[in-house]
């Protein structure tokens, strides 16, 4: 048997304790060969004056194990903290952010049956690097950086992506015809290293254009990149046409860390009352897994949470009098999960 591999987790903040329970109980069960380290962050390392969110041991576990499993936090509005999602990203170099995003008709109702878009968004850069100023009492300033070699690390890694994983075509959605310097360089950079990928089928789209229009057909979408705030928001409506934004999991991906996590917020308005969907974090959980190599524990479990989902077991956020038989807790739902594995 492999020998168990050191992971750090967050168990996060509102529904983050309840799916992270949860989905460590479907790892166990499963046999993945893990050993999490917990470490604090959100709420409480703010309240306790950190304004990162992050306390400053945590760091130590992530430096050594260099994999978080990070369930949802929430970042306490107004000036002085800092955004710990966007702090992991940067300090540990997460450029890439993966959001796969598939229906699963006839199991989960949706209104796009065909749905199977990949969102590979820009993690570091853009209106998220944190430059933020206040010019006067009432004027503020955020400045959009874009670097090539931010550019030019995220597209190879979406034509990378495309090959390895056999996707037949790759959409870039920028927004150059107003901002012709930053959006501008992303969109010339993925025309300049498309031509090193013939073999995939690939155009450019503005992003209002291209963001109604995968809402209205995406089933004639493939593999997306695109810059850092657009696909925070893009993937939220993609996995939303899925059934629920609950759903999908996501990849942060750096050259010497990954970070994995649900892709939805930490949900305050039903937090406590076991009725979250914890598919996000699962989903986010078997992406870890294939990263460690772990691929045959990865497989039973994506099967058993799909089985779970084809029996209609469905939690409040996926429930539906037609494709649901049973309305089910976040708790029973890990249950049934472990029943089919
Ligand atoms: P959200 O994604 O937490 O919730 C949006 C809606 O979706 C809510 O109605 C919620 O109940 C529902 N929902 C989300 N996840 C669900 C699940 N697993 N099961 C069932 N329903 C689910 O977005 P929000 O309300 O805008 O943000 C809440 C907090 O989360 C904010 O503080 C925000 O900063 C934070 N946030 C954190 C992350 C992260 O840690 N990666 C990402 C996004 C937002």
């Amino acid at each position: 048997m492999q020998s168990p591999i050191p992971i750090t987790v967050a168990t996060g903040d509102g529904i983050g304790p309840e799916i992270m329970t949860q989905t460590l109980r479907v790892l166990e069960a499963a046999g993945a060969a893990l050993q999490p380290e917990f470490i604090d962050v959100g709420e409480q390392v703010y309240r306790a004056g950190h304004s990162s969110g992050i306390h400053p041991a945590a760091w130590e576990s992530l430096r050594r194990t260099r994999v978080l499993l990070k369930a949802p936090i929430t970042t306490p509005l107004g000036g002085g903290y800092k955004s710990l999602n966007v702090t992991l990203r940067k300090t540990l170099g997460l450029y890439a952010n993966v959001r796969p995003c598939r229906s699963l008709h006839p199991a989960v109702a949706t209104r796009h049956p065909k749905l199977d878009v990949v969102i590979i968004r820009e993690n570091e850069e853009d209106l998220y690097a944190g430059i933020e100023h206040q010019q006067t009492p009432d004027v503020v300033q955020c400045l959009k950086l874009v670097s090539r070699p931010g550019c030019e690390k995220i597209v190879r890694y979406a034509f990378e992506y495309c090959r390895q994983h056999g996707r037949r075509r790759l959409t870039c959605m920028t927004k150059d015809n107003i901002m012709k310097l930053t959006d501008g360089l992303f969109h010339r950079v993925f025309e300049e290293i498309g031509q090193e990928y013939p073999e995939v089928e690939q155009d450019h789209q503005i992003i209002d254009i291209g963001t109604a229009r995968l809402a209205d057909t995406p089933e004639r979408y493939d593999v997306v990149v695109t810059m850092n705030l657009y696909g925070d928001i893009l993937s939220d409506v993609v996995a939303q046409l899925t059934g629920s934004v609950g759903l999908a999991g996501s990849a942060n991906i750096g050259d010497s860390g990954a970070l994995f996590e649900a892709i939805h917020g930490s949900a305050p308005d039903i937090a406590g009352r076991n009725v979250a969907n914890p598919s996000g974090l699962l989903q986010a959980a078997v992406l870890m897994l294939g990263h460690l190599g772990q691929h045959d524990i990865a497989a039973r479990i994506h099967n058993a949470w799909l089985r779970t989902l084809e029996d209609g077991l469905h939690p409040a956020d996926i429930f539906h009098p037609e494709t649901s038989q049973r309305k089910v807790s976040t708790a029973e739902f890990a249950d049934a999960v472990i029943a089919r594995l």
